[in-house]
């Protein structure tokens, strides 16, 4: 797939530089030692843009997040082959808080938030990394609606509020990349809209490169530059994020239902096309 840039777009105030600040190359994941779940993935994520990584349940999207977050080692996971690299270093032997220190941040799924905590308190541990404790007022600037609950605990929120906290506590460690693993999940519509406005304006406006993994491909493909479409804990198609949006596959394999009523394997459609590998 061409990897024109025609409709996508503009990458965000932070730059349009060549150099991916991410670039994850043939990584494979072995969890406890015997289960292989990601078979020499490779992407790349360049800087100040939003990155979308799509794909059926089950094929590998959290455990990439995790081996770039470097949290694998906490579920007994490990990358025993291929490399991360961000900002050009090796990261991949790197534990997870010194990468947080870099600027690789995670919003895992499932809107982790301290639920005992009020917003504000949230805020200041998501700060405690980096020692950036201070920064809030630049969270409460961009999001005005967690400075109206600052003082509300944090469990009591809706599921929107809480996701946006989780982001706005992950943006405390100031970070250059922010990873967010489904963060529409069980959201209501009116909630999904306005975390996915969300984060175009995090890239829009503060330049903030993202990686998005999403079940709502429609969505996320409508906000990102770019898209890859994984399986079986690889790569299997990637492009510009418009083209993806547009391409006949994607919209069966992630819209449409197979001849039997079910839905489609991305593998088993027509015009499948396997994608080059790195190497
Ligand atoms: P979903 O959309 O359902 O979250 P996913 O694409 O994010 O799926 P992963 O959660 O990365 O996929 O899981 C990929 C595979 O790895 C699955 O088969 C899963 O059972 C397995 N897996 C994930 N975490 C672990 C773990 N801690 N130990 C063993 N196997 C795991």
């Amino acid at each position: 797939m061409s990897t024109s840039e025609v409709a996508a777009p503009q990458p965000g105030a932070g730059g349009a530089a060549t150099t991916p600040l991410l670039s994850v190359e043939n990584v494979e994941v072995i969890y406890d030692q015997v289960i292989l779940v990601l078979r020499g993935l490779s992407l790349t994520v360049p800087n100040g843009q939003i990155v979308a990584l799509l794909g059926s349940n089950g094929a590998g999207k959290s455990t990439t997040l995790k081996a770039i977050a470097g949290l694998l080692p906490t579920e007994h996971g490990e990358v025993t082959d291929g490399a991360v690299r961000f900002d050009g270093a090796d990261i991949t032997r790197v534990d997870a808080a010194q990468r947080v220190r870099r600027g690789v941040a995670l919003v895992m799924e499932g809107r982790r938030v301290f639920e005992h905590l009020t917003v504000h308190e949230n805020l200041v541990a998501g700060g405690y990394t980096r020692g950036n404790r201070a920064d809030y007022e630049r969270i409460y600037e961009f999001l005005p609606r967690l400075a109206t609950l600052r003082s509300r605990v944090a469990g009591y929120l809706s599921g929107g509020e809480q996701q946006m906290l989780a982001i706005g506590r992950a943006l405390m460690s100031d970070p250059r990349l922010l990873m967010l693993d489904e963060p529409s999940l069980g959201l209501a519509p009116r909630m999904v809209d306005e975390v996915f406005t969300f984060i175009q304006r995090l890239n829009a406006e503060l330049g903030l490169t993202a990686l998005l993994v999403e079940q709502n491909a429609r969505r996320a493909l409508a906000i990102a530059h770019r898209g890859y479409i994984m399986e079986s804990g690889r790569i299997v198609l990637d492009g510009a994020a418009s083209e993806l949006a547009d391409n006949p596959d994607v919209k069966e394999f992630y819209l449409g239902l197979g001849e039997a009523g079910a839905r489609k394997r991305y593998r088993d459609v027509k015009h499948y096309k396997r994608r080059k590998r790195w190497l």
